[in-house]
């Protein structure tokens, strides 16, 4: 069984709203990047879909330091900590 995915989120004080996550998210075919109309149809971080730890595709496609971060702690992983951005996590398994 996989490990439990963590909820991460778009912190929009720092997101430039370039969209690269949501490309790279849709390239792997996992979808969990999608644009909320309300309030301001930003970019957001679904976590019913979203893989990571096991997945942190995005992470080193996003140009905006601090833009993704874990929800519950507020750690930035933009750019992807060492211990996040390991080999057999930057495209999750049976994807790549
Ligand atoms: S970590 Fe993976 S599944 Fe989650 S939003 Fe980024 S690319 Fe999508
Ligand atoms: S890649 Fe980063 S800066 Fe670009 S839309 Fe996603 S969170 Fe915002």
């Amino acid at each position: 069984m996989p490990p439990a995915s963590i909820p991460i989120r778009v912190d929009h004080e720092a997101c430039t709203e370039c969209r690269m996550c949501y490309v790279v998210c849709r390239e792997i075919d996992l979808n969990a990047v999608y644009v909320a109309p309300e309030p301001r149809h930003r970019f957001e971080i679904d976590p019913a879909r979203c893989l990571y730890p096991g997945c942190t595709a995005c992470l080193m496609y996003c140009p905006a330091p601090g833009s993704i971060v874990e929800a519950a702690s507020g750690r930035s992983l933009v750019p992807p900590p060492p211990d996040v951005w390991t080999s057999d996590r930057r495209v999750p398994r049976g994807i790549a």
